[in-house]
């Protein structure tokens, strides 16, 4: 979908010719006669600037209907709720902690086991599924060190047991990926991180591919009540009218700084899906239209928590915080943040080591970025500082 369609499928308000979308602020709507109405009745179940953003979100993912929650992880709930006790999920091993703890602390507990696998290997998928797998789900870049999972083959390895393909694509974005195009039944989304885009928000969207789905996902939508508000459908609509440009900027930056890193000398190792040097970049190019995302995580050469500290706590303009895809860029350390309640042999396994670092490149000017970094390596590494004097 090109910038341009996506400008456009934003409507104008047919009511007053209000070029932005009103903030539809009601709880109820006013009915002509019991049951007959505007095609509005209760805000739980709908709501005129909700719906906007739905529709808007089904024709980003190229789906059927597209649902907005309160945050991502509603969406996730929402999506796990079309499963019934004794069903079977095979999930991405590296596959975000809060759906992990969701998964594991109110799912398994009702009944729903899950097996978690590598799925940038195809054939632990194909080992993995059984006549009673329902869902395979899958997040493709993962979060931190960014792999990449084949969705065409994921798809018809699903298609084979019955089961639906669900894809994660919050660190892709709909404008390098489209999942439901690459054979998924269902996209959700952390609506909180590139489709918003200015971390101003939480929200999560949900975008399925049939009829039969969008009938289900609509009726828990609505039983269940975990839906977005009015202003936070607006901001996420506003959000949306500046995707294009904001995903393209983060991804030259990231590639920017991508670069740069790998000639560093204090740097171990750096995690980018558009390098070529990264183990699934192939797979990537093949689904990725030739975007990669904004972020970049890299190890030091010093592995430490402590050299870690100290390069996170002394950039400039990547701002230490938790989320990713905003304008603004942020850094976190992941062992201590967003994956620290992962035991460490656990966490090492994944590939996330002490000295790990996750940028999210923001939409600022990739030079200024690249001279913040340049300069914290340089604190951060005082023997070469010496040769300076
Ligand atoms: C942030 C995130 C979520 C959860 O979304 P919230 O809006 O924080 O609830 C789910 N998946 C991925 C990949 C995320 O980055």
């Amino acid at each position: 979908m090109s910038a341009t369609k996506i400008i456009h499928s934003i409507p104008s308000d047919p009511l007053t010719g209000a070029i932005s979308v009103p903030v539809y602020q009601t709880s109820t709507f006013i009915q002509e006669a019991p049951g007959v109405n505007k095609g509005f009745d209760y805000a739980r179940s709908n709501n005129p600037t909700r719906k906007v953003l739905e529709d808007v979100v089904a024709q980003l993912e190229a789906g059927h209907s597209g649902f907005a929650f309160a945050t991502g992880l509603a969406a996730i709930d929402a999506v796990l709720k079309l499963l019934s006790a004794g069903d079977e999920i095979v999930a991405v091993d590296d596959i975000y902690g809060g759906a992990y703890r969701l998964f594991t602390h109110v799912y398994e507990k009702l009944g729903v086991s899950v097996r978690y696998v590598d799925t940038t290997d195809v054939d632990n998928v194909a080992e993995a599924v059984t006549s009673k797998t329902n869902l395979i789900w899958i997040e493709s870049p993962t979060n931190p060190t960014l792999k990449v999972s084949d969705i065409e083959a994921i798809a018809t390895i699903a298609k084979s047991v019955n089961a639906l393909l669900v894809v994660d694509n919050t660190f892709a974005s709909p404008i390098a990926q489209k999942p439901i195009e690459l054979g998924a039944d269902i996209v959700i989304h952390s609506g909180t991180k590139y489709i918003g885009g200015h971390s101003d928000l939480v929200a999560g969207l949900v975008i399925t591919k049939t009829v039969t789905l969008s009938e289900k996902l609509k009726f828990i939508q609505n039983a269940s009540g975990g839906i977005l508000g009015p202003w936070d459908c607006f901001l996420t609509i506003r959000g949306i009218e500046t995707l294009d440009i904001r995903y393209k900027k983060q991804c030259e930056n990231a590639l920017k700084v991508a670069l740069f890193l790998k000639e560093q000398e204090a740097v171990q190792e750096v995690f980018y899906p558009g390098l070529t040097s990264h183990k699934n970049h192939e797979i990537a190019k093949k689904q990725q239209s030739g975007l990669y995302g904004g972020i970049v995580s890299f190890t030091l050469k010093e592995d430490t928590q402590e050299g870690a500290n100290r390069f996170v706590t002394n950039t400039n303009y990547f701002k230490l915080a938790e989320s990713l895809g905003g304008v603004k860029s942020l850094l976190c350390h992941p062992a201590q943040m967003t994956h620290a309640s992962i035991p460490r042999d656990i966490r090492l396994k994944a590939g996330i080591k002490d000295s790990l670092i996750r940028l999210s490149c923001g939409i600022e000017q990739a030079e200024d970025l690249i001279e913040d970094l340049s300069t914290t390596l340089q604190i951060c590494n005082p023997a070469k500082e010496l040769l300076f004097v």
